[in-house]
């Protein structure tokens, strides 16, 4: 797909000298396991039996007719074990991990979702495991930690800079840099140097190829529109790469936060602020100001609120490949609550993002057109934000009288 790792002007490899033979073993690695019969059995046994895969192909009846446009139909990669499609990924570099010889692997993680999920597969395959995560979102997303604890990872808290994601992402990379010989650096979206977008990508295409199949047998063509939240990428990428060469129009949903001043947003593109620059080990756009500092950023749901995003998506976008959107705050937690009130279907509040773009333009669109919603996770783990958000106070009433009973105990 890439040279050198290159999607026309972004992607590429910047990283310190010290990590290029890790580098260069990995992308043999990845190259050869692909090719490789054995392995390819090995990964389709692990996400069909480990992760659930294939995951379910769900027409929505009733907001299809409420709506009166477009039929919707939903791809539950919430249904993966853990609740997401980021299962997907941590199952193909577990298993390149152990084709390397490699004992150790090291992520990076923002709300924690991909710690858990690293953690998981560390245990399932009998590796060790360390994430890397700020401090500050250690607060904020402690029973994710409590789950990687449980799971038998070391959690180191990154204190440094902003204590966020981009600080426990520079802390893996030194990691990565000291123990390259016996460490796998798992990266949990299509973001960073070479082989990293193309590799987790073509992981997670598995999502794409399944809606293909899916929809031949449940309409007979190929969905008219496809829908996907856009963070760093994977889940998008995942689903839109199989359509490439087709006519299917292919929309991303950013975090569009609480408005469109810097800092208030996690738009990358169609912002004055996104601009194409080098960080982290790739290029890419990112959030920044006129020093070239990284920008903060604000959304609703924790995983959608990196400063950059996936090369790829940089160059589909660029070249007209894929329409890029984006969904406020209050119009998200909208979308949500017309799912699950409607379907039964309690989607994550960075799904919702997709769920909100989509119910935007379905209900204009004639009723024998098809558009599929990638659900990338489920909600559960969002209840204190949404609680939050829709002022349930009881919810509080809850929290206090739970604290209250245990230090009675
Ligand atoms: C992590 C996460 C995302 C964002 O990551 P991408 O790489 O952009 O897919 C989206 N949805 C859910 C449920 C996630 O956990």
């Amino acid at each position: 797909m890439s040279h050198e790792g290159r999607f026309g002007q972004y992607g590429g490899s910047y990283i310190p000298e010290i990590l290029h033979n890790s580098q260069q073993q990995l992308i043999a690695a990845y190259r050869s396991a692909m090719a490789d019969e054995t392995f390819v059995a090995e990964l389709e046994w692990q996400l069909q039996h480990f992760s659930g895969r294939p995951t379910p192909l769900t027409f929505c009846p009733n907001l299809s007719k409420t709506l009166g446009g477009a039929q919707i139909y939903l791809k539950r990669e919430d249904l993966n074990h853990s609740g997401a499609h980021k299962m997907t990924n941590v199952i193909g570099q577990g298993l390149l991990t152990k084709r390397m010889g490699k004992k150790r692997i090291i992520a990076e993680t923002g709300a924690g979702q991909h710690g858990v999920a690293s953690a998981l597969i560390a245990a399932r395959l009998g590796l060790e495991c360390t994430v890397y995560m700020g401090a500050h979102d250690i607060e904020r997303q402690y029973p994710n930690v409590f789950w990687m604890k449980q799971l038998g990872a070391t959690v180191v808290s990154v204190e440094s800079g902003s204590r966020t994601l981009r600080d426990a992402l520079d802390e893996a990379m030194r990691d990565w840099a000291q123990n390259y010989q016996d460490t796998h650096y798992l990266i949990g979206t299509a973001c960073g140097c070479e082989p990293y977008p193309e590799m987790v990508a073509g992981f997670q295409s598995v999502i794409g190829n399944e809606v293909k199949k899916q929809a031949a047998e449940q309409f007979g063509a190929l969905p008219d529109k496809i829908y996907a939240c856009v963070g760093g990428g994977s889940n998008a990428c995942g689903i839109f790469l199989p359509f490439l060469d087709t006519d299917t129009e292919l929309v991303g949903v950013e975090a569009g936060g609480i408005g469109d001043a810097p800092g208030e947003h996690a738009k990358r593109f169609h912002v004055a602020d996104s601009k194409p620059g080098i960080a982290q080990g790739f290029a890419s756009l990112f959030l920044q100001d006129d020093q070239g500092q990284l920008m903060e950023t604000q959304s609703i749901s924790a995983g959608l609120d990196y400063v950059s995003v996936s090369p790829i998506l940089a160059d589909l976008e660029a070249q007209g490949k894929v329409r890029m959107t984006s969904a406020r705050d209050d119009e998200v937690l909208q979308a949500f609550r017309t799912l699950a009130s409607n379907e039964g279907i309690i989607p994550a509040l960075e799904s919702s993002h997709a769920v909100a773009g989509a119910l935007r333009e379905a209900a204009a669109l004639d009723p024998s057109q098809k558009i599929v919603i990638n659900i990338s996770g489920r909600g559960d783990k969002d209840i204190f934000n949404i609680a939050k958000a829709v002022k349930d106070t009881q919810f509080n009433e809850f929290l206090a009288g739970y604290l209250e009973r245990e230090t009675q105990a």
